[in-house]
C-alpha cells in the first residue's frame, strides 16, 4: 500500500470490520461503530451485506439497559467448508473444516507421490468428495482447498518447482487439475511452510517470530516473521535441509551437492548410518521404533542429528532472531532426544540475547499441523480484507 492509498477513504470498510469479527465473538451494530469510529448508518448496510454473504449471522439480542434491547451479530464459521490436503511422501491427511478452521471431518490414507501427478490427484479428489460428504456437506459449499506438497512451491501459481522426491511433478498444475473436480479455488505451498501457518494459528497465535523445523524424510524450515509467513523470492526460503553441515562428514547428497543437513541428520540418513553400525533400519519410523524400544545406539544417532540440526539452525537463529522454535515430523515424535541435540547446540552456539526467551519445543499438534495450516491459508484467501471487499456487488 502506498502512502496515498493508505489514508483515502476505504470505499466501504467491511473487509477490515469483518476482520473485528472473525474472533467468534457476538457483537451489537453500536458496538461495531464504537470500534470502527464509523456512522451508524454505515455499519447498518455493512452488516446487510455480511448478512446476505451467509459469513455473518444473527446471533440473539444483547441485554438490554432499558427498551428495545439491540441485535447481535457474530461470524458463521459453518457458512462455507474448506478442503485441507497435507501429502506426504508415502501418505496423505485430508480434513474438511469450517472457515474457522474447525476439523469436521479427517482422513489418513497411505498415497504413493511417485505414482505421478494425475493418478494421486485424481485420487486426493475421490477422497476428498468422499470426505465432504461424511462430513453431511455439499461439494458447493466448498470456498477454497488448500494443499500441502513436499516440494519447493511457487506459490503464484501453486505448481511444484524441481521437486527432489516426486518424479514427474515438476510444474505440474495441481491447482487446475483439483479444481476441475471440486470447482473451488485452489491454494498450494511446501508442507513445512503450511506446518508452520498450522502450529502457529493453533498453539502460538501470540508469536510473531517462529520457525517450523519438520525433521522426517527431508528436512526443511517454515519461517514465519513480524506475524507472517515468509515464503522468499522463489518460495524456497527455509530450505534449511541443503546447507552444509559446518565440518560435517562429505556425505552425497540427492540434490547433487555433499555434506548437507538433510544428507547427514534426516530420517533416512539417521537409518542408513545405524544399518552401517548394525542395527538395521530402513526409514525414519524404524528410527524412531528403536528409539522407543530403548536401543542405545538409536537413541545417541537421534541426538547427534539433533546437533547436526541445532549447529546449522543456530546460524538461522542469528539471522532470523525467532522466539518459537517448533520441531516437527515424524523424528520429532521420538521423544525429547533430539530436542535435546538441538538445544544443546542452539543455546551454546547463539548469542545470549537472541536465546535467553527462545523455546524450543516439539510439535503439539500431534501430526495434524499440516491440515490446520493448508486449512487456514485457504480460509484466509476468502476471509481477507480484500476478499471481503470482492463480495460487494
Ligand atoms: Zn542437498
Amino acid at each position: 500500500m502506498d502512502g496515498l492509498t493508505k489514508f483515502a477513504p476505504r470505499p466501504t470498510g467491511v473487509g477490515e470490520m469483518f476482520q473485528l469479527l472473525r474472533d467468534g465473538k457476538p457483537r451489537t451494530r453500536a458496538e461495531l461503530a464504537q470500534i470502527t469510529g464509523q456512522a451508524r448508518s454505515t455499519i447498518a448496510v455493512r452488516v446487510d451485506v455480511l448478512l446476505a454473504s451467509g459469513l455473518l449471522a444473527p446471533a440473539g439480542e444483547a441485554t438490554s439497559t432499558g427498551g428495545r434491547p439491540p441485535a447481535t451479530f457474530v461470524f458463521n464459521a459453518d457458512a462455507r467448508i474448506v478442503l485441507a490436503i497435507d501429502l506426504g511422501a508415502t501418505h496423505v491427511r485430508l480434513a474438511v473444516t469450517d472457515l474457522a478452521s474447525t476439523v469436521l471431518a479427517e482422513q489418513q490414507e497411505p498415497a504413493a507421490i511417485a505414482d505421478g501427478p494425475g493418478p494421486v490427484l485424481d485420487r486426493l479428489a475421490d477422497l476428498a468428495l468422499d470426505l465432504i460428504a461424511a462430513a453431511g456437506r455439499q461439494v458447493t459449499d466448498l470456498a477454497a482447498v488448500g494443499v500441502g506438497l513436499p516440494s519447493p512451491v511457487d506459490h503464484t501459481t501453486g505448481r511444484p518447482v524441481s521437486p527432489p522426491i516426486m518424479p514427474g511433478w515438476h510444474n505440474a498444475d495441481v491447482p487446475g487439475h483439483l479444481r476441475r473436480r471440486l470447482h473451488a479455488p485452489v491454494l498450494v505451498d511446501n508442507d513445512v511452510n503450511i506446518m508452520a501457518l498450522g502450529e502457529r494459528q493453533t498453539e502460538y497465535p501470540e508469536i510473531d517470530h517462529l520457525l517450523f523445523v519438520k525433521v522426517a524424510t527431508g528436512i526443511g524450515a517454515g519461517v514465519i516473521s513480524d506475524g507472517a509467513l515468509r515464503r522468499g523470492a522463489q518460495g524456497v526460503g527455509g530450505d534449511i535441509g541443503h546447507i552444509a553441515v559446518p565440518h560435517g562428514p562429505q556425505v552425497l547428497c540427492h540434490c547433487g551437492n555433499t555434506g548437507c543437513l538433510e544428507a547427514v541428520a534426516s530420517g533416512g540418513a539417521i537409518a542408513a548410518e545405524l544399518t552401517r553400525a548394525g542395527v538395521p533400519a530402513e526409514t525414519g519410523a524404524d528410527v524412531v521404533a528403536l528409539v522407543r524400544a530403548g536401543n542405545t545406539a538409536a537413541i545417541r544417532a537421534v541426538r547427534e542429528a539433533g546437533r547436526t540440526i541445532g549447529s546449522v539452525l543456530a546460524g538461522s537463529v542469528s539471522l532470523l532472531n525467532p522466539s518459537v522454535i517448533v520441531v516437527g515430523g515424524n523424528l520429532a515424535s521420538a521423544g525429547e532426544d533430539i530436542l535435546a541435540g538441538i538445544r544443546e547446540v542452539v543455546y551454546q552456539r547463539s548469542l545470549p540475547v537472541a536465546t535467553q526467551h527462545l523455546r524450543i519445543v516439539a510439535s503439539r499438534s500431534k501430526g495434524r499441523a499440516g491440515i490446520y495450516g493448508a486449512s487456514v491459508m485457504a480460509a484466509e484467501s476468502v476471509l481477507s480484507p480484500a476478499a471481503i471487499e470482492a463480495l460487494i456487488p
